[in-house]
């Protein structure tokens, strides 16, 4: 699980996390909406130390978060993320980018890595691309992969910020289900995401942040049927 208590961040004088207080219990799916600028992404990247915080707490699977050294290491492979951009390795090929972190990282030994991502890869649907190179795959084919590739470290957690906003409208799908079929599974997810569909149907809640602070934490239902606050209603009104 994810838990988030207090958490304030600043860049410079911009406060862009003000006293943020979440929590994703296992095997849940919370979704995070929010206009541009809220401090979504900068919430995301905090769960792991991308961003360092000012104050507060953060706690991953009941260990708080380290601040550095093999600790944070250890945490960060128990983290999955996927960005909106995929990042794959362009060298390399698919089933390569899929083995690189459980050899570097984990240890896992080559054969076992090669089976486990010919597994993941199966899982989202791509196993006979393995030995393409990401340039030869669509973007939504690229970012199961990237999907894949966070699978590999067997996470505890997924994190996940606007992964289809970068893909041509008919690719969103085939990530989308991939996600459903995960959170269906039983992993804790945190999500990024403007895909309303998906927050309808996977998300246990949803987190509504403006001005970097959470402005509602509900389920799916009561968002979108009857939002409570006015930020909330706003943004509805412009995106539903
Ligand atoms: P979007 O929907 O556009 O992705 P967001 O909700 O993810 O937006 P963040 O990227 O978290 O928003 O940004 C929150 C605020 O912090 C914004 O005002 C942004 O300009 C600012 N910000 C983000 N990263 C940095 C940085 N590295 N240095 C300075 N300011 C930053
Ligand atoms: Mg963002």
């Amino acid at each position: 699980m994810i838990r988030m208590a207090g958490v304030d961040k600043f860049f410079g004088p911009l406060h862009v996390l003000k006293g943020i207080n979440i929590e994703v219990p296992k095997g849940q799916v919370v979704v995070v909406l929010g206009p541009s600028g809220s401090g979504k992404s900068t919430l995301c990247r905090t769960i792991n130390r991308l961003e360092p915080i000012d104050s507060g707490d953060i706690e991953v699977d009941g260990k708080r978060l380290p601040e550095e050294g093999k600790a944070l290491a250890a945490l960060r492979a128990d983290v999955g993320m996927v960005f909106q951009q995929f990042n794959l390795f362009a060298h390399k090929t698919i089933i390569e980018n899929v083995m690189l972190a459980p050899m570097k990282v984990r240890g896992v030994k080559e054969p076992e890595a090669r089976k486990l991502a010919q597994q993941l890869l199966d899982r989202v649907g791509i196993a006979n691309q393995a030995d393409k190179y990401p340039a030869q795959l669509s973007g939504g084919q690229q970012q199961r992969v990237a999907i894949a590739r966070a699978l590999a470290m067997k996470p505890k957690v997924m994190l996940f910020d606007e992964p289809t906003s970068a893909l041509d409208p008919e690719m969103v799908n085939e990530v989308l289900d991939v996600m459903t079929t995960l959170a269906k599974e039983g992993m804790t997810m945190l999500v990024v995401t403007h895909e309303m569909g998906f927050a309808r149907k996977a998300a246990d809640r949803v987190v509504f942040m403006a001005d970097g602070e959470i402005v509602e934490d509900t389920t799916p239902e009561e968002f979108f049927t009857a939002p409570s606050s006015d930020r909330a209603k706003d943004f509805l009104g412009k995106i539903l």
